[in-house]
């Protein structure tokens, strides 16, 4: 419970000063110019009063209790006070001062004693290196905050891993008149972290949307958890910056090398159904859109507009990321045509040309407002010199503040002129934005949360398997750091129930000619060695092999070109020709193994038309990801070829997860190919790569 925190009922400021440069100085300004509802009390030794405020030389001194401490002082003296705080039980110390974990092995080391001092008290640390909270609520007022952004009552809550991209994004809320309900910059994330700061703000019944800044995920698996819980009640919207900060560890598979740093986050953004951003403007423009309208019930938009080429521009720009321009009821269009002039367009978009006035404009947006085939409206409206604009306003203004579905506004103005429109149309709470692209990508961004809300329970299936086998395999490679032999990562997928094509393993000439009786020719024969990672690539694959004469003989010309490797052979049947898809496995540290689809083949690096979701996949996760690649419609039957077995390959993908689930161990893997055969005949790993972690 962080109530303490952000809703504290008294505030002591340990570095508070005369001098108006100093952060103990500028937090207790800001908690006067905010009119905090509690006391606040300065702490410092050297001085009687600080702007008129009764000071004490400690914490300890102050007669009454004390909910919430910011502490800016040097931090070598941090502990000590953290003691006196502790002590006065004071329930929340926000620590400004940097010089810790940031500065390295000391600084790390300062940082865990001072979270050791405060629990012992049963006190908790915000920082150390942190800008601070904020919370409007107009019962506590409190700007425990060291920066200049004014704060007034809104509905967007923050969180910013960086203070400067968290001030930048209170800014542009200010300068188009918007409050914040409660920010948080948290620094070191010592002891109070970012999910339970997520976690308090998604309870709060005032926080209409949370907007998020990362840098780094410190606990991946609590966010998810998370963030999925809040996400079902509250929009978050996320910018994750600093793409490359994180090394990326050896990988020897498709799945290691196509998994790029960023995967990691996108994958548990889309499976707790945060929203992300890519840039601030975009997420405010988002946020903002959030913070008053209703999330729409469908995809299904209108677009009406006074002028043509912008409301040309929002159809572009809405359609391109999936929604749809809903076919006008009759009655609608009927009723249309008898309000607007004559040189109206009544189709999406409505134009309801230059000249229309509050009648004809404000009519139109109350008619489609009704139409049940639309359930959200964008309007463009370029301010006409020869039309009461600011009538237009006022009747825009009436109908956005009853509103049951969204409408999201673009006004095409001078504002020294027609600042008034926009004010007017902005106080009913329907957003402004500048340019229709930034009205459609807002819009959007509601109707995709619309989705998320909407999304199906995950229905996880649990396939039979045969876990003890699959256990003796893998313990008997445990702790060897390598790639297994084929053979037994084929008896591993049939553990649990992935098919594989049938093969044997070769390791002489005399077992060829055996073995070879037990299948089908034509046959394929291929070397397994560990270290010959792309065997086509090196002549170790021999495809299409008819008889036993031709298989003898690409025996032998394989066992000298390989010699040296002291190599194993797989001897296969040869799949009649199939569309070939790559399956693939990665675990992470403290998380679900992360799953790979895509089209496989010798190009899947330079294609990356790969799709990643974390483990354990649900029935929609598998089709998610089959339908997301670029090159669906070659599975859905591109070009008079039959459609694959999508099904089958949904399913492989859910037993593959259950496998990587039930065995963290298995570090890597690439499946490539899987043959997928035409609808209702399956699917065959051809080829498959498997590695057990060294550890554990
Ligand atoms: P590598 O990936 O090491 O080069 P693969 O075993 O994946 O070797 O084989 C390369 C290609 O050969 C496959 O992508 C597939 O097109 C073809 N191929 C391999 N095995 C078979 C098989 N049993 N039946 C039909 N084609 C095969
Ligand atoms: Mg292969």
């Amino acid at each position: 419970m962080l109530d303490g925190l952000f809703k504290p009922r008294s505030v002591a400021i340990v570095g508070a000063s005369n001098n108006p440069l100093s952060i103990g100085h500028i937090i207790i300004q800001n908690l006067v110019d905010h009119d905090f509802k509690g006391p606040i009390y300065p702490i410092n030794p050297k001085s009687k009063v600080i702007k008129s405020f009764k000071t004490y030389p400690s914490v300890g001194d102050v007669p009454d209790e004390i909910d919430l401490v910011n502490i800016s002082i040097k931090n070598s003296l941090v502990p000590s006070v953290l003691e006196d705080c502790g002590k006065k039980g004071v329930k929340f110390a926000i620590v400004h001062t940097a010089g810790f974990k940031e500065v390295g092995e000391e600084g790390l080391a300062l940082e865990k004693q001072i979270v050791e001092i405060a629990h012992k008290h049963g006190m908790r640390i915000y920082g150390p290196n942190s800008q601070g909270i904020q919370n409007s609520d107009p019962s506590v007022s409190v700007y425990a905050n060291f920066t200049f952004v004014p704060m007034t009552p809104g509905s967007i809550s923050i969180i910013a891993q960086s203070g400067g991209v968290g001030e930048t994004l209170k800014l542009e809320l200010h300068r188009i008149g918007m409050g914040i309900r409660m920010y948080s910059s948290f620094g070191n994330e010592a002891d109070v972290s970012m999910n339970e700061i997520i976690d308090y703000f998604g309870q709060d019944e005032e926080t209409k949307a949370i907007m998020l800044h990362i840098e780094t995920l410190k606990d991946p698996a609590g966010f998810l958890e998370v963030a999925s819980r809040v996400t079902k009640k509250k929009p978050i919207l996320a910018l994750k910056t600093g793409k490359t900060s994180e090394g990326v560890a050896a990988v020897a598979s498709h799945t290691g090398s196509l998994l790029e740093q960023d995967t990691l986050s996108d994958a548990i953004f889309e499976k707790s159904g945060v929203m992300r951003f890519h840039s601030q403007q975009e997420m405010i423009e988002a946020a903002i859109a959030f913070s008053t309208q209703p999330i729409p019930k469908s995809e299904n938009i209108v677009i009406v507009t006074n002028t043509g080429g912008p409301a040309i521009i929002a159809v572009d720009e809405c359609i391109s990321s999936g929604l749809k321009l809903a076919k006008l009821s009759p009655d609608t269009a009927k009723a249309l045509g008898e309000l607007l002039f004559s040189e109206a367009i009544v189709s999406n978009p409505v134009d309801v040309i230059a000249t229309a006035g509050a009648k004809e404009y404000g009519g139109a947006v109350e008619l489609l407002l009704k139409d049940p085939n639309i359930d959200s409206l964008i309007l463009n409206f370029v301010t006409p010199p020869f039309v009461d604009c600011e009538a237009v306003a006022h009747k825009l203004a009436e109908i956005g503040a009853t509103a049951e579905k969204p409408i999201i506004c673009i006004v095409l103005t001078i504002e020294e002129k027609f600042g008034k429109v926009i004010r007017l149309i902005r106080e009913s709470g329907i957003p402004v934005y500048d340019f229709p692209e930034s009205a459609s990508k807002a819009l959007t961004a509601l109707i995709k949360y619309g989705q998320i809300l909407r999304r199906e329970t995950p229905e996880y299936l649990e396939h039979k398997a045969d876990k003890n086998k699959a256990a003796e395999i893998i313990n008997r490679y445990r702790g060897q750091d390598r790639f297994l032999p084929q053979a037994d990562v084929f008896e591993l997928l049939q553990c649990y129930g992935i098919p594989t094509v049938k093969s044997v393993r070769i390791d002489t000439k005399d077992d060829l000619k055996a073995e070879s009786q037990k299948l089908k020719y034509p046959l394929v024969l291929k070397v397994d060695a560990e270290e010959v990672v792309h065997k086509s690539d090196a002549g170790g694959v021999c495809l299409n092999l008819e008889d036993e004469a031709s298989l003898l003989a690409a025996f032998d010309e394989m066992a000298s070109k390989f010699k040296e490797h002291k190599p194993g052979f797989i001897l296969q049947e040869h799949l009649a020709a199939a569309t070939e898809v790559i399956m693939g496995a990665k675990a992470n540290a403290g998380l679900g193994p992360m799953l790979m689809f895509g089209l496989g083949g010798v190009f899947v690096e330079t294609l990356k038309d790969v799709q990643f979701r974390l483990a354990p996949l649900s029935q929609q996760d598998a089709n998610g990801m089959i339908s997301s690649i670029k090159g669906y419609p070659i599975l859905q039957g591109a070009r008079g070829k039959k459609p694959a077995d999508i099904d089958k390959l949904a399913e492989t993908l859910i037993r593959l997860s259950q496998l990587c689930s039930d065995f963290p161990e298995i570090d890597e893997m690439d499946l490539n190919p899987v043959f997928a055969f035409e609808e209702g005949k399956g699917v065959s790993v051809v080829d498959a790569r498997l590695k057990v972690a060294n550890t554990g």
